[in-house]
């Protein structure tokens, strides 16, 4: 079986940019390409789960989230990084649909797709949904203190096994628990 990393998008990848719809407002701070590169490096699976609601809201059509990945890819690429999927949700809360976080199905599917071992997976993110989706699914999840994860530090302290400065220190983390080397 494989193990993964479940990331969040905004804010835990990239910097956060509110309903992001246009490739210029892609930063990815270095710290994030060093941080994938060592989670890539040691076997994880890197599958980025995405609340894009933006979508049924008329900010942005599907194709244009797939250009944006599209683009997220050449990015990587320069870094040897290749995220292995994105899993996202297009609808509106009140849609209560069953893949938006903090509900499980985008990750139910990637557990199924890339036959994931959950007991030697992580979720991170930087929101309380995701700290929720990954505490849901029963994967043991960091919230990073990067996008809006200094507002949810208190709040998620009960759900969560670490909370990471930012990406790189969550997986520095996760490279450091001794589970990892066996
Ligand atoms: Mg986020
Ligand atoms: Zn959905």
């Amino acid at each position: 079986m494989n193990k993964a990393v479940f990331l969040d998008r905004d804010g835990t990848i990239n910097k956060e940019v509110s309903y992001l719809n246009s490739i210029d407002q892609i930063a990815i701070p270095q710290n994030s390409i060093k941080a994938l590169q060592l989670l890539q490096k040691d076997g994880f699976k890197l599958i980025v789960t995405t609340n894009q609601s933006g979508i049924a809201r008329g900010f942005l059509t599907e194709q244009t989230l797939h250009n944006i990945h599209k683009y997220f890819d050449i990015l990587f690429s320069s870094h040897n990084i290749k995220i292995d999927d994105y899993f996202y949700c297009p609808h509106l809360p009140e849609e209560n649909c069953l893949c938006r976080k903090p509900k499980t199905k985008m990750i139910e599917e990637a557990l199924k797709k890339y036959n994931i071992d959950k007991s030697r997976s992580f979720f991170i993110g930087d929101k309380m949904v995701d700290v929720e989706c990954g505490y849901n699914a029963g994967i043991k999840t960091i919230l990073v203190l990067t996008g809006y994860g200094q507002s949810f530090k208190k709040e998620a302290q009960k759900k969560v096994s670490f909370i990471a400065e930012d990406l790189y220190a969550a997986a520095s983390w996760i490279m450091s628990k001794p589970s990892q080397s066996l």
